[in-house]
């Protein structure tokens, strides 16, 4: 079975590794992305605040071996569904699967203002400009403004304002400075009450500001501009840039209000034999690695079933787990299940410094599993 795979992130990486464990000698993977290397969306923060650096936490597309698998740089221009034809800027490749696995862009035009006067941390060039202006911060009123739901990692905001209140600490200038996160969503982490009561808990004691229902529409010169008309002044706004499916998703016809409509269950598309999943689709799950790399699994049972003529996989059940930076050098963990049970849950592991390690072996076990580092 020759299986094209759109975009190399956290679940085109996963699928690819799976194909390739199940059925090395029966399938023939090509895994396309335009960039040379992963980064995992929690390294941004990594680099944000000094703590890796941008060569540490990039992992080498060239560092993929493995049976069955080739890895193509290249930028895909155009997706036919009905031909199962992903063409890139280097030629076409056809499949007998194609899975769409692209992510999610940012639409920074979509919010007025905010290139020329806030910045972003939602990507690896944005979070490393921040790292020295951050470094360098010594007082004023420092805005974290999400643009619009839905966004990547729905928790990240609230970590972000508190390493920043650690890092602002250890500068001995948090007395100086005031941290205020701005959200579209009416809590913290919605699906988990006791995660969202944790961080607003830790929030209050830290003096974080916290403006929940609440979407940053605009900015001017040092004015964040909110939906109800509200403004917020500040030194140093660090945004969450309204988010869309690439362009070249939009443009194949594939989406609807902005993303790929899946059968959550098996996450195929209408078009026979293609499938799409993780930020660029409609799933039904929060946007995030943990669900992408889940959904990954399920496609690659199903294409797995069909190579080796045995039954379908289960449905897939939205079930995911994220770490959480509560600040202090702990991370708490939330356990979320989406789709499995009549209604959505998230249950909180408290933070602690055990949970450090197990998020860092989470990292590290996919670092060996998809590249072999
Ligand atoms: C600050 C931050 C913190 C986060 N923390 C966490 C966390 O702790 N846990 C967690 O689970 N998730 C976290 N996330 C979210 C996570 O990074 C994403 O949800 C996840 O990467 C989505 O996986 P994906 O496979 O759908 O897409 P991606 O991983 O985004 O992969 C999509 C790939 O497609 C490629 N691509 C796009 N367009 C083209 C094109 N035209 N041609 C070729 N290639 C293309 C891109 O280069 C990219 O490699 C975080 C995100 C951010 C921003």
């Amino acid at each position: 079975m020759r299986v094209v795979i759109a975009g190399a992130g956290f679940g085109g990486l996963e699928l690819a590794t799976l194909l390739s464990e199940g059925a090395p000698e029966d399938v023939d993977v090509v895994l396309i992305d335009r960039a040379d290397s992963f980064v995992f969306g929690y390294s941004k923060l990594d680099v944000m605040f000094g703590r890796a650096t941008l060569d540490a936490v990039r992992l080498p597309y060239t560092a993929i071996d493995k049976p069955a698998v080739r890895f193509v740089q290249e930028t895909i221009t155009a997706i036919d569904p009905q031909a199962r034809r992903v063409t890139t800027d280097a030629g076409a490749h056809e499949g007998d699967a194609v899975v769409v696995a692209l992510g999610a862009d940012y639409d920074r035009a979509a919010t007025p203002g905010l290139a020329e006067h806030g910045d972003e941390f939602y990507s690896v060039d944005g979070a490393a400009r921040l790292t020295e202006k951050l470094h360098s911060f010594s007082a004023g009123r420092i805005v974290i403004g999400v643009c619009k739901a839905p966004y990547k990692c729905p928790p990240a905001p609230s970590e972000t304002a508190l390493l920043l209140h650690d890092a602002l600490t250890a500068r001995g200038v948090r007395n100086d400075c005031e941290i205020e996160i701005v959200m579209p969503l009416p809590a913290p982490v919605p699906p988990s009450p006791d995660t969202s009561a944790a961080l607003l808990a830790a929030f209050a004691e830290r003096g974080i500001r916290y403006t929940p229902s609440h979407a940053v529409t605009s900015l001017r010169e040092r004015v964040a501009v909110l939906d109800d008309g509200s403004e917020r002044p500040f030194e140093l706004f660090l945004g969450v840039p309204v988010h869309r499916a690439p362009d070249v998703v939009i443009a194949s016809g594939m989406t609807t209000d902005g993303y790929i409509p899946v059968n959550s269950q098996t996450l195929a598309t209408e078009w026979p034999g293609v499938y799409a999943f993780g930020d660029v689709a409609t799933v039904g799950v929060p946007k995030a690695g943990t669900f992408a790399e889940g959904a990954a699994r399920v496609v690659a049972a199903s294409l797995l079933a069909t190579i080796h003529g045995g039954q379908q996989p289960p449905p897939y059940d939205g079930r995911a787990s994220c770490w959480i930076e509560f600040g202090g050098g702990r991370v708490g963990r939330v356990d979320i299940d989406f789709l499995s049970g009549p209604e959505k849950t998230g249950t909180l592991r408290e933070p602690s410094t055990a949970l450090v390690e197990e998020k860092e072996h989470f990292g590290s076990s996919r670092r060996s599993r998809w590249f072999g580092l």
